[in-house]
């Protein structure tokens, strides 16, 4: 196997959202915002998911109220082939040798499809996990938040490994102002980067060279890297409804768009943003 490392983003569903919602400069329009998902493949812990994006699982967990207000407040689309378990054995991976799926956060529409992995291990920063956890038994509060604790495998816990103790290691300088990375296999190949703001925890992905590039997924750190690079924030409803922690969100926002418009040369990688997602491809 190569030794390199290697990323491709593929979207798993998506809804639709007023433009101006992601970019306060934006139209009021309908557009689509994609789930995108990451499919890496590491030359020693072979195939490994960032977030799965919407699953058929979404639907079930939805069915009832209050939680059916989720799929009513966010339209959901997920074309009969696009659940992430069917695109990959379209190209010729089995669901079960994805041996990781690392979590940025537990909204909806990133877990949706955990249940499609029965041979992963997950990886999330701990305060996330406990916080999904907290909401069990709480309906209204957890759906509210864009939270379905139904769309964990039984046994998550049990598969789980927080982020948090692994190994800090420097970023490059041109990362600034992030700092560090958590060393999530111990060799310097996938650094969890804390995004916080969006959720209680959200975990970030920093690739420093997939296949010859580097790559920053950055989940809903922002939703539109045009807006984030021209430093125009989210629509204050949007920020309102979505932000755990609005301060926190702002400056992980602000330190984004440094990055984006300083390092033309790293892919930032939003998990809704087609724009970022198109460049990547056409790219690659
Ligand atoms: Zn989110």
């Amino acid at each position: 196997m190569s030794r390199t490392v290697t990323l491709q983003v593929l979207r798993a569903g998506w809804c639709r959202h007023l433009e101006c919602m992601a970019d306060r400069g934006g139209r009021w329009a309908s557009t689509p915002f994609p789930a995108l998902c990451g499919l890496i493949r590491h030359p020693d812990a072979g195939w490994i998911l960032y977030d799965t994006g919407y699953s058929e699982h979404l639907f079930h967990a939805t069915q009832a109220f209050p939680e059916r207000l989720y799929r009513t407040a966010v339209p959901v689309q997920l074309p009969a082939q696009e659940p992430m378990h069917r695109q990959i054995k379209a190209l010729g991976i089995s669901p079960g040798d994805i041996r990781t799926v690392i979590i940025s956060h537990f909204h909806g529409d990133h877990i949706a499809g955990l249940k499609d992995f029965p041979e992963a291990d997950f990886i999330a920063l701990g305060a996330d996990h406990q916080h999904i956890e907290r909401l069990r038994g709480h309906r209204w509060r957890a759906t509210l938040g864009g939270h379905l604790p139904a769309l964990l495998p039984a046994d998550f816990s049990a598969r789980l490994r927080v982020a948090d103790p692994c190994k800090h290691i420097p970023l490059p300088a041109w990362m600034a102002p992030f700092e560090y990375g958590l060393d999530l296999l111990g060799d310097g190949s996938l650094l969890g980067v804390p995004l916080p703001g969006h959720s209680e925890g959200q975990l970030g992905l920093f690739i420093p060279d997939a296949q010859g590039r580097p790559a920053f997924l950055v989940a809903d750190a922002c939703w539109s890297a045009p807006a984030c690079r021209a430093g125009r924030l989210p629509a204050s409803l949007a920020m309102w409804f979505s932000t755990h922690h609005a301060g926190q969100y702002r400056q992980t926002y602000q330190h984004v768009g440094a990055v984006l418009r300083r390092e033309p040369a790293v892919a930032v990688l939003p998990s809704h943003c087609t724009h970022a997602w198109e460049a990547f491809v056409d790219e690659q």
